[in-house]
């Protein structure tokens, strides 16, 4: 167990030395990368009563277990599990969680792969499967049945980038006895703290900024004392376990995450404020901007904003779309994100159920990376003059 960081330090002091217990490895700064499966027992008797701490690679290792350490700090959780992806963080809580008979719901505006994941997996174990409008709130409570175990929230939502009010929901969920779950990614416990606000299960693709560089893929999912312990248990019995050096390179990409995110954050907002001014963009829709509808709730929880948001181009279609991104010299067109370059993709929205998806032209999502915000600005201004013309 790592010691713990004064709660009350600023963000980059915790982020700086969460997880880390250089005096439990002959004070070595970081800890080491445990490559393991099998660990052995001092005698028959340990072995049979598993009584040490660590009993097998799957279980954890000292390097997952300084992630778990940061990640608790970080969201405030009783306990973290560490798996091999952030859809893996998505399917294993909502395994644990579900079973046959049982209704959940999730947000129509939710990361897509989720959406398959439920439509087919949870679909054919007979978990029954409601999508609601991001923009419920109150009106959550007369969607929850006598059966509904989970709600699955996340916010802004996946391309168009809409607020939940997540405190209203889990007020309405809990008085039910359902469990809230989130996906965080967009926000990171810097810039929100779901369990805080009342949520159980706090999701995070550790993929997109933890990792930060594009060449990692991970997931933490961090839990409240009364969902910790059956989380856990469907870690195990899942074997969901991550690779070591996977989980090494996000504990080592944590130490520079807030000032990652700082300029993530600045140059972003600079680039969405530009971009509201500029006659082809219809709508810019990024919650830091005092147009976007989910403002005030953006406002009211979060304490910043990351370097993803979405414009509507003003007119055309999916010609215009691609002559925006193929005119696109340093963006490159590509999934994922939170790593240090810019991306650019063309939202594709036709799996929408009920919520709202941009009439006024094609949505591209843009990821705002660490390159200098000038040339950023230029790049996105021929990409603007090309959809223009096409
Ligand atoms: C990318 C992403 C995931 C999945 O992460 P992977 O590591 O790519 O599987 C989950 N949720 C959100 C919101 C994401 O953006």
């Amino acid at each position: 167990m790592s010691k713990k960081t004064d709660p009350q330090a600023g963000a980059n002091t915790r982020l700086a030395h969460a997880g880390n217990d250089p005096h439990a490895f002959f004070g070595f700064v970081n800890p080491p990368v445990v490559h393991a499966s099998t660990v052995l027992f001092p005698d028959a008797e340990t072995m049979a009563s598993r009584k040490q701490k660590y009993t097998y690679g799957t279980r954890g290792t000292p390097t997952t277990d300084a992630l778990a350490d940061a990640m608790n700090e970080l969201e405030g959780a009783a306990g973290t599990v560490v798996v091999p992806s952030g859809l893996a963080a998505v399917t294993v809580p909502l395994l644990g969680f579900l079973s046959s008979g049982d209704h959940v719901l999730i947000v129509d505006s939710v990361y897509h792969p989720t959406r398959h994941f439920a439509d087919t997996m949870l679909t054919r174990l007979g978990v029954e499967v409601t999508y609601y409008d991001p923009l419920v709130g109150p009106g959550i409570a007369a969607l929850l049945q006598p059966n509904t175990k989970v709600v699955f929230t996340e916010a802004p939502g996946s391309g168009t980038f809409e607020m939940q009010d997540i405190p209203t929901i889990v007020a309405a969920a809990h008085g039910r006895d359902a469990v809230v779950m989130m996906d965080n990614t967009w926000a990171t416990p810097l810039f929100y703290r779901p369990l805080d606000h009342g949520v159980d299960i706090s999701i995070q693709a550790a993929t997109k900024y933890p990792a930060g560089h594009s060449d990692i893929l991970l997931g933490t999912v961090s839990a409240n004392d009364a969902c910790w312990e059956r989380l856990l248990a469907a870690h195990g019995a899942l074997g969901m376990c991550a690779a070591p050096d996977d989980v090494y390179q996000v504990l080592r990409g944590l130490r520079t995450m807030g000032v990652r995110l700082e300029r993530h954050q600045q140059s972003a907002l600079a680039l969405a404020r530009w971009l509201e001014g500029q006659p082809g963009v219809a709508r810019v829709l990024h919650p830091g901007l005092e147009s976007h509808p989910g403002h005030a709730i953006w406002k009211r929880d979060f304490s910043g904003a990351s370097g993803l948001f979405s414009i509507v181009l003003a007119g055309g279609g999916e010609k215009q779309a691609h002559a925006f991104l193929n005119a696109l010299d340093i963006f490159g067109l590509g999934y994922s994100w939170g790593g240090y370059e810019s991306l650019a993709v063309h939202v594709q929205l036709t799996d929408r159920k009920v919520a709202f998806a941009p009439q006024e032209g094609p949505v591209i999502r843009l990821q705002i990376g660490l390159e200098d915000v000038e040339d950023l600005q230029a790049d996105l201004a021929r990409g603007l003059t090309a959809a223009a013309g096409a």
